[in-house]
Order: structure tokens, then C-alpha cells, then sequence
């Protein structure tokens, strides 16, 4: 490892020394407090690329180091403020220019209208798994649930609880590896919705197209946590779309919710205040404190996706970066092999096994020491799972197939 790794030198001064310039001249402490003589790393090299690993973590995932690296520029001082956007106001105005860019490039990015709102909220996408109901249906009410993994299962569950939700699909006699016919699914004619998970995080199975609900009167639902941003989505097909930010667009602690206005304020009587969509669409999700840093780094992420050239220019990349993986697996002679059905395989998240399975932990081990890491496929199916959202560079997924190639040489 490289030299010094401290983003911030004035952490390491003694606080005398900046307690008697805070007393009369509160607004020059900042990071930039260090003389600008000084030998201070600048940020690309306390951060540089050659200290990060490839990270195809599941989420919590890598996130683009060009954003990592302006958000430490302006950690102390947000933009002349004075302050870290972590301590200052929810209600004050650079939090709210914040928050309304966040929400208006999101808006650009997947042409959201104005039919919808668009919510910034806390406890994860599976506090979404009790708030879809309780927000859409009365408890005697029907909602049909497709099950194509382990996260619409989850949903399914906690639904239960809150209407009566109906499995009409369940892929796990297929140990959740494809998606069915839309026309071979029964669906219930008065479902209130009909609720899939577009990407199965931990299986790798992401629809490639949309069920219609149906009871016409009835709405899509689509937990979309884990392909969030990745293509673009016709949202005029929901009614509701929810994502959990940390894979794809931010850090864990905000949750997207995009839901048609018109569905909003039916709430049950039971619905807590903070899972209930009208309060926070009334509030524009600032009833209560948000999680103003995660809020603040999408809003990044959502400019930076924009500059790229949008959701079409993404899922260019995205599906380039998926093919070659698809391919090195495939071609490997069945050293390697994806259980999914090709024609439902995300391009978010690749797990694979190795034939000889006794070999995977050395494969995970090895690809670690080479700076290739938590590609330990999730506890509950084991093997190895590449995550590779829109942040994980091209670079990495070719350096984790060249790695592929080399180690099965090396294990005839
Ligand atoms: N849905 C999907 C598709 C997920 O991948 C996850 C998290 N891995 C969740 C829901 C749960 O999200 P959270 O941890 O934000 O509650």
C-alpha cells in the first residue's frame, strides 16, 4: 500500500491547534485547512485506482471512483457551505437543491412522467415488502405474487401478512433458474396487483419483459433493487417500482420508490406513518430527517449515468460486460457452469459453480489475492456469483475472465 492513506490531515492535528483558529474564524476551518505548502496527498492519490480492488460485491457494490473522489472534494466543505452535507439542514437549501436534482435527472434518466411520484425512503427495499401492500390493498383483498427467487419469495411472505397474497408462480422446485410463459401463470382475476422481482440478486434471473396484470384494474409491481438504472424501463408499464440504492445507484439507507399518483392515499387504516407513500409524496420525502448523504451520492450517480449518455448507452456497456462473462463460462467446456436459462440471465448478477466444486473456495481465494473480490456466491446457493453492475468497469470483468482461463488451465 501506498504512502498515506489519511484523507484528512487536520483529524491528526492537536485540537488546540484548531480550536483557537475556530474561535474567531469559525468558516476557514475546512479540509483545505492544511497549508496549501504542504506535502497534503491530493485526492486522486489518498484514492488512487491502484489501491482499489475490482469489488463485484452484491450490494453493498463498488460505486464509480470518479464519484467516490468528488464526494471526499467536497466532504468538509459542500460547496462553499462551510459544512459536510451530512450536518447541515434537510430543510435548507443546498439539501434541497440536492434532493430536487436527484429527483429530476432520475426523472430524465427513465423519462418518469408526471403521472408518478418519486420517493427518497428509509428501511431498505424490504420495508417496500410490507408498504406495497399496505399502500395498495385492503386486507381482504387479493395480490398475486410471481416468485422467480429468493427476494420475490421474501416479498410474498411479508405480503401475507397484510392481504391475502397468492403464489402463482414459484421457481423453486427449479431451484429459481428461469421465468415462466407469462400465458401458463393463473393469474387471480381480482388481484389488486401483481407484484415480480425484475432481478433476482442472488439467483441471476432478470425478466427480460413484463407480465400485464390481469384484472385490468390491477397494477405491476416490480422490487427492481438490483437492475435499478441498469436499462431503461418503461415505467408507464407499473404502477409501482421500488429499488434499494446500493447496488446500483448509491450507498445502503435510501430507497426509490416511483409510484403512480393516483394509487397513493389508500393506505390502510394499520399503516405506519413511515411506510405510508402519501405522507412522504405530501412531504416530498421529507417528513422526517432523510438519509441525506445516500440521497446526495444517487444524485451523483444519476448526473454521472446522464453524462454517460443515459440508460441506452448503460445497458450498451452492461450487456458487453455480461457477454464476455456469459461466454468464458459457456465456452469453459463445463469447467465453469451458470445454472440459469440463457434467455432469462441478468446482466446484473452472474453466479456460477465450477464443475469440480471442491475447487471454488481456491478460485474465490486466488481471484482475491489478484484483487478480485466478494465473489463468493450468497450463503443460501454457494458457488461463485459475479455482480457486475453499471460501476464495474469493462477492465474488470475481462481481468476476472482472463482469471477464469488461467486458473482453469492451471486445473486440468
Ligand atoms: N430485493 C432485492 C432484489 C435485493 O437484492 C435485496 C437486497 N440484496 C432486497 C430486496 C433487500 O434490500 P434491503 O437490504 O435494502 O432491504
Amino acid at each position: 500500500m501506498a504512502t498515506n492513506t489519511s484523507p484528512n490531515p487536520l483529524l491528526l492535528k492537536p485540537s488546540s491547534s484548531i480550536g483557537a483558529k475556530n474561535a474567531t474564524t469559525p468558516n476557514s476551518i475546512s479540509c483545505a485547512a492544511t497549508p496549501a505548502t504542504s506535502s497534503r496527498p491530493s485526492p486522486s492519490s489518498s484514492s488512487s485506482s491502484s489501491e482499489r480492488v475490482f469489488n463485484f460485491a452484491a450490494g453493498p457494490a463498488t460505486l464509480p471512483e470518479s464519484i467516490l473522489l468528488k464526494a471526499q472534494s467536497e466532504l468538509c466543505n459542500y460547496r462553499g457551505s462551510g459544512m459536510s452535507i451530512m450536518e447541515m439542514s434537510h430543510r435548507g437549501k443546498e439539501f434541497d437543491d440536492v434532493i430536487k436534482k436527484a429527483e429530476s435527472d432520475l426523472r430524465t434518466l427513465l423519462s418518469i412522467s408526471d403521472d408518478y411520484a418519486v420517493l427518497f425512503l428509509q428501511g431498505g427495499a424490504t420495508t417496500q415488502f410490507a408498504a406495497v401492500p399496505l399502500n395498495l390493498c385492503n386486507s381482504d383483498d387479493t395480490a398475486d405474487y410471481i416468485v422467480t427467487g429468493s427476494w420475490g419469495d421474501k416479498a410474498f411472505k411479508e405480503a401475507q401478512k397484510y392481504c391475502k397474497a397468492n403464489l402463482v408462480y414459484s421457481g423453486k422446485s427449479d431451484k429459481y433458474t428461469m421465468i415462466p410463459p407469462f400465458d401458463s401463470v393463473a393469474q387471480n382475476p381480482d388481484a389488486k396487483f401483481l407484484h415480480i422481482c425484475a432481478n433476482e440478486t442472488i439467483h441471476g434471473v432478470e425478466f427480460q419483459e413484463y407480465p400485464v396484470p390481469k384484472n385490468k384494474d390491477a397494477i405491476l409491481v416490480a422490487d427492481m433493487s438490483s437492475n435499478f438504472c441498469s436499462k431503461p424501463v418503461d415505467v408507464s408499464k407499473f404502477g409501482l417500482i421500488y429499488a434499494g440504492a446500493q447496488k446500483n445507484v448509491g450507498p445502503s439507507g435510501v430507497t426509490i420508490v416511483i409510484v403512480r399518483k393516483d394509487l397513493i392515499g389508500k393506505a390502510q387504516p394499520i399503516t405506519p406513518v413511515m411506510l405510508d407513500y402519501k405522507i412522504h409524496a405530501d412531504s416530498a420525502s421529507l417528513y422526517n430527517t432523510p438519509p441525506c448523504f445516500a440521497i446526495y451520492i444517487c444524485a451523483l450517480v444519476f448526473e454521472d449515468l446522464l453524462e454517460q449518455g443515459g440508460l441506452v448507452e448503460i445497458e450498451k456497456k452492461n450487456a458487453r460486460k455480461a457477454g464476455i462473462l456469459y461466454d468464458a463460462i459457456d465456452g469453459s467446456g463445463g469447467f465453469y457452469v451458470c445454472p440459469v436459462e440463457r434467455s432469462v440471465r441478468s446482466l446484473m448478477n452472474v453466479p456460477f459453480t465450477l464443475l469440480k466444486t471442491e475447487l471454488e473456495k481456491k478460485f474465490i481465494e486466488e481471484a482475491a489475492k489478484e484483487g478480485m473480490v466478494q465473489l463468493k456466491g450468497h450463503r443460501s446457493v454457494g458457488g461463485v456469483r459475479a455482480s457486475i453492475y453499471n460501476a464495474m468497469p469493462l477492465a474488470g470483468v475481462e481481468k476476472l475472465v482472463a482469471f477464469m482461463k488461467d486458473f482453469q488451465a492451471r486445473h486440468p
